[in-house]
């Protein structure tokens, strides 16, 4: 039998990102490889007694089918928070989606024709690339520095690809980078989009988990032309097993991504919606939130303090006021997939830069997660980390 795959198939089986995750799931090894939140947070008993209660106040509803943009009492309680994060929205422009990986995947599917471009960070979500990749989208990265994506840079982008469909950007303590926009150029993003007539998707996993600084307004805030397609998700404020995220989107949008929805999932989970409705009906979102906010805080804390101890000079990293990631740039021309195997001899993993790129990638670059290892597994792994990089640069 031969399989005759359409073109929105990758063309081989091989999964990198996947074998690393695998070997570093190994038990002797201290990983920093993937982006879990930490399981000793989730609020099991909360949920449990939220799901208790949709059984027996709810039971025959929450088990039909449902709504393809989702539970309204959710949505409603998606709006408030939206409201005070300085979005203005309203039940409608809300659709709950089967988490940000599929809001992605939906907005992909919406607006990128085979050849249309779309506008990336450089690095970036790297299953945000796989998905654009899917849809045949020429992907053009844009440089960042330590305020986000470069303006000019982003200008000159949009100038030389007038068919550009939107611009995917992550603003918040982006994902790989830890990287945070600053509001001057989030105005600014939305001025070049609104003059080239073209939409942003503003990925947004990560704004509610911020440990040090100033919160700032979202690129929507910053929307006045309606243009900006907000997605946000449970995965990192709650449980990423839920599989619940949302889009704040224009109004004229929503019948459209309700057809798109439908096609992909019916709806989705509408048990889980419930549940996760009524949790936050009875809880402070918000308390359980800082609770996050408190432990990432720390461990993020330990592993800077240890990666000043350990890494030899030269060694260049972000420090992110929030999320869960580090971004780490080693001198030199390394090959950090040569440098994950000697630090697998270590004991140690990160996940390498190379898969966050969509084109020419920065050599010497890597991830570090810092939310899923408790303080001692961050202090013995960053000082083996550091030992295998000296190894690798020879000092
Ligand atoms: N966007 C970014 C930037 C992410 O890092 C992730 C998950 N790590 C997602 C989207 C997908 O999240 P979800 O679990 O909501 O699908």
């Amino acid at each position: 039998m031969s399989f005759q795959f359409s073109n929105r198939v990758p063309k081989s089986d091989s999964d990198p990102v996947g074998d690393i995750l695998k070997v570093a799931g190994s038990p002797d090894i201290i990983s920093f490889a993937g982006g879990l939140p930490a399981p000793e947070l989730f609020p099991v008993e909360a949920l449990k007694q939220a799901a208790d209660k949709v059984f027996d106040k709810n039971g025959r509803s929450a088990l039909q089918y449902a709504s393809a943009i989702g539970n309204p009492d959710l949505r409603n309680q998606i709006t408030q928070r939206m409201n005070r994060q300085g979005i203005n929205c309203d039940v409608d422009n809300i659709m709950i989606t089967t988490g940000s990986q599929q809001s992605i995947d939906l907005t992909a599917k919406m607006f990128v024709n085979p050849g249309d471009t779309v506008i990336v960070e450089k690095p970036t979500y790297l299953c945000a690339l796989d998905v654009f990749k899917s849809y045949g989208a020429h992907i053009v990265g844009v440089e960042m520095d330590d305020d986000g994506m470069k303006m000019a840079d982003l200008q000159q982008a949009v100038a030389d690809n007038p068919n550009t469909k939107f611009i995917y950007t992550i603003p918040n303590f982006q994902n790989p980078t830890g990287r945070t926009m600053t509001a001057e150029r989030r105005q600014q993003m939305v001025e070049i989009a609104n003059k080239a007539d073209i939409m942003i998707m503003e990925d947004d996993p990560y704004g509610a988990i911020r440990f040090a600084g100033d919160d700032i307004e979202p690129v929507k805030y910053y929307d006045t032309e309606d243009r900006v397609i907000y997605l946000s998700t449970f995965s990192k404020i709650l449980a990423p097993g839920l599989r619940l995220g949302w889009m704040v989107m224009n109004k004229d949008l929503m019948p459209k991504y309700s057809l798109m929805k439908q096609s992909a999932d019916v709806h989705s989970d509408n048990l889980t919606q419930y549940i996760v409705a009524q949790f936050m009906a009875d809880n402070d979102i918000d308390d359980h939130i800082s609770k996050i906010r408190n432990v990432y805080r720390q461990r993020e804390k330990v592993m800077m303090a240890a990666i000043e101890k350990s890494f030899p000079a030269g060694v260049h990293y972000s420090h992110p006021q929030g999320g869960l990631f580090i971004w780490v740039e080693v001198p030199g021309d390394i090959d950090t997939i040569e440098l994950f195997k000697t630090c697998v001899g270590h004991n140690v993993a990160f996940v390498p830069g190379e898969p966050f790129y969509p084109d020419k990638v920065t050599p010497g670059t890597f991830r570090l997660n810092f939310s899923n290892m408790s303080e001692d597994q961050i202090k013995v792994g960053i000082k083996r980390l550091g030992d295998a990089i000296k190894e690798t640069i020879g000092v």
